[in-house]
């Protein structure tokens, strides 16, 4: 039997999802889309056998819609999670789960009221082959305990409605998320450094900025995030242990090595992803697989709702920081049975 999906937001991510949805997913078709910009949501639909609306809820209702996956921007995730939760479809939500953990924390309480989980967040940093392994490498233990994390966050450029506070909470979450996950800890602490800005950053951005995690287990965490580098996509982590480190996004698995002749000399030298969506569409790909096969099968698996909380209130603790130039705790709710 195959999943029906409803698809709501059709924008940059959205479409994205459609697409895979359509040519790559096994076992998925899409149901319905649903964007309140209807030229997008049906160039998104174009050739494909769905409904197309402008309310999510009417997509949510429409024949044939057995799941969701949310594509909106995160101020309208909240909304579109409750109205599926009340028909009990479960749901990917791209990241972030809600802006703001009061948000965020509705939604565990939503999930605890259902007695069941149904959201998937869409940390696919979780999927990505390099994540993968390095996170096996840790487990096994061969390095020792993790001390520190060093991490980079770079965009090629930041798109117009940008702010310095979506640094932290649009990007950084990404790092909030993969440092969770990766360690086994919870982050503890957020400090953020701002270095004179780039003159190549748009006035009212401050770009880059080292946002500083440290966590319950111990561990020192340092992420560049730098949203107008100009030269591509590149995400990088490197894992500082007690008896070796290990580094993944140097490019040597995504990305081709080039050499050819410039200007009468020969280079040697690396194409840069120009952005996530061909950086992490391998990860991208698997996510979705991952949560249709469990969805098939009834369960719940990767990120939940519990991770999307929890990284809504470091991103909280983190925008505090920047505000205040100090180093301010992330005070988190006790985490209920449900997420154990
Ligand atoms: P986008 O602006 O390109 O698209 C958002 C779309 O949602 C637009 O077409 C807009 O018309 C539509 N929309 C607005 N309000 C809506 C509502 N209430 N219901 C349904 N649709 C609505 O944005 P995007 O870059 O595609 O981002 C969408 C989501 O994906 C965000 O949560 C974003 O943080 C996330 N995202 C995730 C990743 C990742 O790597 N996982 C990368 C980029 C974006």
């Amino acid at each position: 039997m195959s999943l029906g999906i409803a698809v709501i937001g059709t924008g940059k991510m959205g479409a994205d999802h459609v697409r895979r949805i359509h040519r790559t997913t096994s076992g998925a078709h899409v149901a319905a889309v649903a964007d309140p910009d209807e030229a997008r949501a049906k160039e998104a639909a174009a050739g494909i056998d769905c409904a197309v609306h402008t309310d999510p809820a009417a997509a949510l209702s429409a024949p044939g819609v057995d799941a969701v996956l949310v594509a909106s921007p995160g101020p309208a995730h909240e909304a579109t999670l409750l109205a599926a939760f009340d028909r009990g479809l479960p749901v990917l939500c791209e990241k972030p789960l809600t802006p703001d953990a009061a948000g965020a924390a509705r939604i565990v309480a939503a999930e605890q009221r259902l007695g069941r989980r149904l959201v998937q967040v869409g940390f696919m940093r979780r999927y990505d082959s390099e994540y993968v392994r390095l996170k096996a490498l840790l487990d096994g233990g061969s390095l020792g305990r993790p001390l520190m994390l060093h991490c980079r966050h770079r965009n090629a450029s930041s798109p117009s409605f940008f702010t310095t506070e979506m640094l932290v909470n649009d990007s950084v979450v990404h790092e909030v998320d993969a440092t969770r996950w990766l360690l086994g800890q919870e982050i503890t602490a957020v400090t953020v450094l701002r270095p004179a800005p780039s003159s190549y950053a748009p006035p009212a951005l401050a770009d880059p900025q080292l946002v500083l995690f440290e966590t319950d287990g111990g561990a020192v965490v340092d992420v560049e995030i730098f949203v107008n580098c100009g030269f591509g996509y590149q995400v990088r982590c490197e894992a500082v242990c007690e008896r070796g480190s290990a580094e993944i996004g140097t490019g040597q698995e995504h990305a081709l090595t080039v050499q050819s002749a410039v200007d009468g000399r020969g280079r040697r030298g690396g194409e840069i992803p120009p952005d996530y969506v061909v950086r992490f569409a391998d990860a991208y790909d698997r996510q979705v697989q991952a949560w249709v096969d469990a969805t098939h099968e009834g369960r719940v698996e990767g990120p939940g709702a519990w991770d999307g909380y929890a990284a809504a209130a470091v991103s909280e603790a983190g925008v505090r920081a920047q505000r205040t130039g100090e180093r301010v705790p992330v005070l988190l709710r006790e985490r209920p049975a449900l997420y154990a």
